[in-house]
């Protein structure tokens, strides 16, 4: 918490208890009954009494015979004929109770055909009763046992529906829908690995602490930061030790929550929870899951109207606030290529935190969070498990920590061995291999001379921009291993030579692989098509070709609003001759193919530093830009 109180929100906030009352009123709670079905069985109890009451206090029992003799000695004037009994009263039903001394008998009828003939013959009135004493039981059956019943069916269904019901009932008005976590104990501590993502996240937790230092500077901070990273990778986990750091309310909503079966639904429960955030502010709205909502409306085959609502109104709640009010939405996903770019433009998700798979020292730091919670014996090496957990994330770690636990537990060990641990990740290794998440050690070895490949080049590359991070660790689908380069500065213009140095990073790749391991792989797809684009625009667009010096030969240029220039597509006709595509297909091959010799030659005459570079990364599994230049550096004086 923030130990300077110039803002009263720090002082709300201290007293605030934690928000999890149960909701006031749901038509079955399970704290308290529900009143209706309270009555209804009140009801019940009273009427079977009432009943009770009517039919044995009013009359007196008696045999059948004791009945007959009454009828016979005129006693009996008249006769209610139930079902199951016959009531004789000595006056007539309509002067029944009003006056006093009369009295009714009650007996059990007996199958007695001279009954009616000495009814007759004695002048008594009689009548069948229907329903007779029975009323009660009877009003019961048509009616209380329907009523019991659909308090059951409605009961089950709203149990069924869970926390929906409310919804339908209140309309939309879900006052209990999204509740505020308690105080959040996470803190930057329990996140291990992230530390570039936790940098990116510092400024954030402190806007929290002192949103009033920002307000007087008038700065702008992010509204919203996107946390991306593979499933497990600890992004849930990030959030809310973001929250623990600033020590702020937290909302927290899954994507999936707000795509209901009733449209409508999840665009109100949007505006209610940015309603209820601006309450409570400072605070953070963690939208976990966020493609759930966020995917494209494009690219969406058909139509969901539901999902599209809730779209538009968490966009339309984004644009209405400002984040100085203190509030700011984090979400989280493993797909954010398939966010709806809307979602992505400034002033709402601006900002993204890429949380990747940790590497080598990241995941030994993690395994020391959770093995915190078991007893190690002295065998263990973290260090040694790191090195045998490659592509693991954190949640995969955190179970491998359980594992090796469970299974010294079977041995019947008191602690933790490095044995176990071997076998937990030979398990894990197992189910994560079906997935195909885990390369195996010969892809590892080619990925890290590729990737060193493009590194080398680039820095042996006049005027390329300088290796920022060389990693083998897959990203996303697709990549295996990533060298990241960054631009020192902002460009605009590139030179010929520039862009052919481009190439030759491009290319460097599948070089080091065919000198290392005299073959080439599918690894360098990618960089072929980039490679081969930038070669065809230098002939098409920029008129850097021989026959086409100064020639744009280019086809269509769209609208550049409308971001990249479309590739001829159907219907579109290309403004050169087919002689001319040809000579620009044989231009790109003979660009390609110098620039491969090239490259090939630079990095024979480099082995040395390639292959030590390479065993490196295969080693800790990232290097910096420090760690990369300190290698070449060292290298290149020797
Ligand atoms: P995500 O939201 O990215 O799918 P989670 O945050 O739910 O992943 O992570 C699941 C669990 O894995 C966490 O609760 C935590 O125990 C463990 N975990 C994941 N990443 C880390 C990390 N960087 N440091 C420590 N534990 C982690
Ligand atoms: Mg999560
Ligand atoms: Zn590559």
């Amino acid at each position: 918490m923030a130990d300077n109180n110039n803002s009263n929100w720090d002082k709300e906030n201290k007293d605030k208890k934690p928000h999890n009352e149960p909701p006031k009123w749901g038509p079955f709670n399970k704290n308290n009954l529900n009143p209706g079905l309270l009555y209804a069985l009140g009801l019940i109890v009273v009427m079977f009494g009432v009943n009770y009451f009517f039919n044995t206090n009013s009359s007196d029992s008696i045999s059948f015979s004791d009945f007959k003799s009454k009828i016979e000695s005129g006693e009996i004037h008249y006769v209610q004929m139930g079902q199951d009994s016959y009531i004789g009263l000595t006056a007539a039903p309509d002067n029944f109770g009003s006056s006093q001394g009369i009295s009714s008998y009650r007996t059990t009828p007996v199958n007695d055909p001279g009954f009616i003939p000495l009814l007759d013959k004695m002048g008594v009135e009689y009548a069948a009763q229907a329903q007779g004493n029975n009323f009660i039981i009877d009003l019961l059956i048509t009616w209380g046992i329907p009523i019991l019943l659909f308090f059951l069916i409605w009961r089950f269904a709203f149990k069924r529906m869970g926390n929906m019901g409310q919804n339908v009932l209140s309309f939309g008005q879900n006052k209990n829908q999204v509740v505020a976590e308690g105080s959040i104990e996470t803190t930057f501590r329990d996140v291990a690995g992230a530390d570039e993502a936790k940098e990116e996240l510092i400024e954030v937790v402190d806007f929290l602490k002192n949103p009033a230092k920002y307000k007087a500077i008038g700065g702008k901070i992010p509204k919203g930061v996107l946390l991306v990273g593979p499933p497990g990778g600890g992004k849930t986990l990030m959030a809310r030790a973001v929250a623990g750091e600033a020590g702020v309310t937290f909302f927290r909503i899954s994507g999936a929550d707000f795509v209901e079966m009733f449209v409508g639904v999840g665009a109100s429960r949007v505006r209610d929870l940015f309603k209820q955030a601006r309450e409570k502010a400072p605070c953070i709205i963690f939208i976990d899951e966020l493609d759930a909502i966020g995917k494209s409306r494009i690219t969406g085959i058909s139509g969901n109207d539901e999902r599209e609502q809730t779209l538009n109104q968490l966009l339309v709640e984004m644009d209405g606030f400002d984040a100085v009010q203190g509030v700011i939405i984090i979400a989280a996903t493993n797909r954010p290529e398939i966010l709806d770019p809307a979602l992505l433009r400034p002033g709402r998700f601006d900002r993204q935190v890429v949380m990747d798979r940790p590497d080598l020292k990241g995941r030994e730091d993690i395994l020391k969070i959770h093995a915190k919670n078991v007893k190690l014996d002295t065998s263990v090496d973290l260090n040694k498990v790191a090195k045998g957990s490659p592509g693991f994330v954190g949640a995969d770690l955190a179970n491998l920590v359980n594992e090796a636990a469970l299974l010294a537990v079977r041995r019947g060990q008191k602690k933790v061995g490095q044995q176990d641990f071997d076998e937990a990740i030979e398990k894990i290794v197992a189910g994560l291999e079906r997935k195909t998440r885990v390369m195996n050690p010969k892809e590892r070895e080619i990925v890290a001379f590729h990737e060193t490949g493009h590194a080398l080049v680039a820095a042996f590359t006049q005027d390329a921009d300088p290796v920022h991070k060389i990693s083998i660790i897959p990203r996303g689908i697709g990549a295996l291993g990533y060298t990241l380069q960054l631009p020192t500065e902002d460009r605009f213009l590139m030179s010929q030579k520039e862009l052919l140095g481009r190439i030759d990073i491009l290319l460097g790749g599948r070089a080091a692989e065919e000198i290392i391991f005299n073959e080439i792989s599918t690894g360098a797809a990618n960089d072929l098509v980039k490679a081969t684009s930038i070669a065809r625009k230098m002939i098409t667009d920029y008129g850097m070709s021989q026959r086409f010096r100064n020639v744009s030969l280019e086809s269509d240029r769209s609208s550049p609003f409308l971001g990249e220039r479309s590739q001829l597509g159907m219907g579109q006709q290309r403004q050169y001759s087919e002689n001319t595509q040809m000579y620009v297909d044989e231009e790109i091959t003979r660009i390609i193919e110098t620039e491969y010799a090239n490259v090939l030659k630079m990095l024979k005459e480099k082995q040395a530093l390639l292959d030590d570079i390479a065993k490196k990364l295969l080693e800790v599994e990232t290097l910096d830009s420090e760690a990369f230049k300190k290698m070449v550096e060292t290298k290149a004086a020797v």
